[in-house]
């Protein structure tokens, strides 16, 4: 039966079109559906009476389960949902005084195994349909919505931005997150812009052109090191797709992008990737890109073999890049008491991949 959250524009167009039904419904079930928050067919009341009957029996909106909410003191919120057999993912509401970012999974774990993120760890199970990505935006809009007074209740808009930096690699689920990119910046489902809503990419070429042609959006890719003998240790997918191949797929998204930067991120693991040296190979690396650098202090999880750089080591790698004329930022760590900040997003998943034992077998002599 189909899921009407499953559906972008186009989509939902097609399956009213094969009931015989013209496109307009599409966009009133949109706004049922994204916007109000609407998922009994039968509280539709401006859609024929024959389209309600046809819904109740043909489709369904399902949205993933609220298997828990948590808060913590700096106001990040964490929401695990339920996706079935025993897999659950996580998002991430990010408050602050002028905006409020949701930060969404594409995956039921991640496939790429990048050394320091507790996701890889994990193993992968599963590609998120476009429902389960979506699910979490209508999740935090719903909940954001429900805790409002009644005044502002008719702005559902909660949510200003979302970044695509949850559990998994986006590009690698590149259909279904296209489907989800299209009704968030849709104006009869989110009515997001297109600048609000960010890709981070762990550096799928294929896939940056891809989405360049498909739906672009504000992109971040996370390179986290400056050459690619420590890139092919830290992030193991640069052995397919090298940095010059990334930064070329980089130059040519800006075509089309609707920011004239792409933001670089980049975690600071002691002694690792966070020498002098490293920050000025990573200017000369970046030089002729017009980028964004967002350096992220690493955040530790059980057994991941690296600790966070010290302060005067961010200050230090931040001056360079400064110096030398790189917009650079450092985030803020937010959430890190509910294990809600970037990295440690662990859900649960039923690993199928079989990482976690291969990796046992190897610690065991
Ligand atoms: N797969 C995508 C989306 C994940 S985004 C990507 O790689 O971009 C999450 C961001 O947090 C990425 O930049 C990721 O490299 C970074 N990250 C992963 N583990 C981290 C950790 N332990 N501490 C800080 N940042 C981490």
């Amino acid at each position: 039966m189909p899921n009407l959250l499953d559906y972008d524009a186009a989509g939902l167009e097609a399956l009213l079109a094969g009931w015989g039904e013209k496109p307009f419904r599409a966009r009133q079930l949109l706004r049922w559906v994204h916007q109000l928050g609407e998922s009994d067919f039968a509280a539709m009341t401006d859609l024929a009476k024959s389209l309600r009957a046809r819904l109740a029996t043909d489709a369904d909106v399902t949205l993933p389960r609220v298997r828990a909410d948590s808060r913590s003191a700096d106001g990040t919120r964490k929401w695990l949902l339920d996706v079935g057999a025993g897999n659950a993912v996580e998002s991430v509401l990010i408050p602050e005084p002028d905006r409020r970012t949701l930060c969404i999974s594409s995956q039921a774990g991640c496939a790429l195994e990048c050394a320091f993120c507790a996701t890889g760890r994990q193993g992968f199970n599963r590609n998120l349909s476009t429902a389960e990505i979506i699910g979490q935006l209508w999740w935090a809009n719903h909940c954001l919505a429900r805790e409002q007074t009644i005044e502002t209740h008719a702005d559902r808009r909660m949510v200003t931005n979302v970044v695509m930096m949850g559990m998994g690699e986006p590009l690698a689920n590149f259909d279904n997150v296209v489907a989800a990119l299209r009704l968030m910046i849709d104006e009869r489902a989110y009515g997001l812009s297109r600048r609000r809503v960010t890709v981070s990419t762990a550096g799928l070429v294929s896939g940056i052109d891809r989405l360049r042609d498909a739906c672009p959006v504000a992109l971040a890719v996370s390179l986290h090191a400056p050459n690619d003998a420590l890139r092919d240790r830290l992030v193991p997918i640069n052995r397919k797709w090298p940095i010059d191949a990334l930064l070329a797929a980089c130059l040519r998204y800006l075509d089309r992008a609707p920011r004239d930067f792409i933001t670089f991120e980049y975690v600071l693991l002691e002694d690792v990737n966070d020498r002098p040296e490293h920050a000025r190979e990573l200017v000369a690396r970046l030089r002729g890109v017009p980028c964004k650098v967002n350096l992220i202090p690493f955040n530790p999880f059980a057994g991941s073999g690296f600790e966070r750089s010290p302060r005067e080591a961010v200050a230090r790698f931040r001056d360079i890049l400064m110096r030398a004329s790189l917009l650079t930022t450092v985030r803020r760590t937010r959430g890190d008491e509910i294990d809600a900040a970037c990295g440690q997003l662990a859900g649960q998943v039923q690993d199928r991949t079989r990482r976690k034992a291969r990796r046992e077998a190897e610690a065991t002599p």
